[in-house]
């Protein structure tokens, strides 16, 4: 079930490739504007723009830039409004895993995952309140992980991102409440995405075993619990955080 987006304007991080593709279709399918963000993949943002556009889309636009630059960000929302109109709902979804042991992680990679992965949810949220305010409501969904709730070995910078995106969602939502604006989180298990494509067969059957539902998720099982919580169904809902795992961590 599409859920209805109709005269609303969705900016969706990340949307050229993996779950923020899904997440760009199931609102296009629901007759949003969507604006998809990108890092600088063009061919796959292209081939995402082209699918959107298909799917029902009102109006669909491209928009590269690095979520960690705060000016970048706050140009790029000033656009999609010029554009497209709002923006009324944000999905913070880009994201990267820059995977290392603890001792041999390297300042550099520790300061880039925090960055992309946690700042760069601030560095949008600061920029669409204004004009959510204005709007008198809005709806902005953090995509977190799994591994920020349980940590996982090899993984303490993207994990602790992951973590503090939960707290930053948490916080939002109290302080955004009172202007009708909802902040939730989505944290999924693991998704068969370029992200876990490197992930060696025998390893995906071990995580396997520990997902009672048997099997990784797609990014439509992620698209789909999104479009919830951005949804007029979830008026009621904010400060959550929501797991799709497969009952990997409850
Ligand atoms: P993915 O397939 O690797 O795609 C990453 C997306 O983020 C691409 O669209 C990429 O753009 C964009 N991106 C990366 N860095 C960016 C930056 N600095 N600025 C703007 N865009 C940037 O990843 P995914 O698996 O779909 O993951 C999406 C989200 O889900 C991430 O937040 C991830 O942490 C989370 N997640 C994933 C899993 C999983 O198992 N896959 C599990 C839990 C949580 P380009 O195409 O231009 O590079």
């Amino acid at each position: 079930m599409a859920f209805d987006f109709k005269g609303k304007t969705v900016l969706v991080t990340g949307a050229s490739r993996g779950i923020g593709r899904a997440i760009a279709l199931e609102f296009a399918r629901g007759g949003a504007s969507v604006a998809l963000n990108y890092a600088g993949n063009a061919a796959a943002a292209n081939e995402a723009l082209a699918l959107v556009q298909q799917a029902g889309a009102a109006k669909a636009k491209l928009y590269q830039f690095d979520v960690a630059d705060p000016a970048a960000c706050a140009a790029a929302v000033e656009s999609v409004a010029a554009d497209l109109g709002g923006p009324h709902v944000l999905v913070n979804n880009a994201g990267i895993a820059i995977d290392q042991l603890v001792m041999r992680t390297k300042d550099e990679d520790w300061n880039r995952s925090l960055q992309v992965n946690l700042t760069g949810n601030f560095n949008l949220i600061r920029a669409v309140s204004r004009p959510m305010m204005k709007a008198r409501g809005g709806a902005i969904v953090n995509v977190t992980s799994v591994v920020g709730e349980m940590g996982n070995a090899g993984q303490a910078a993207y994990a602790a991102a992951k973590a503090g995106q939960i707290g930053l969602t948490k916080a939002v939502a109290r302080e955004l409440a009172s202007r009708n604006i909802r902040v939730n989180a989505v944290a999924p298990g693991y998704i068969d995405t370029d992200m876990t494509a490197g992930l060696p067969e025998a390893a995906k059957t071990k995580l396997t075993e520990m997902i009672p539902l048997s099997r990784l998720g797609t990014a439509a099982d992620i698209a789909s619990a999104v479009a919830f919580l951005a949804s007029d169904q979830a008026s009621y809902v904010t400060g959550e955080v929501l797991r799709v795992n497969g009952g990997m961590y409850m």
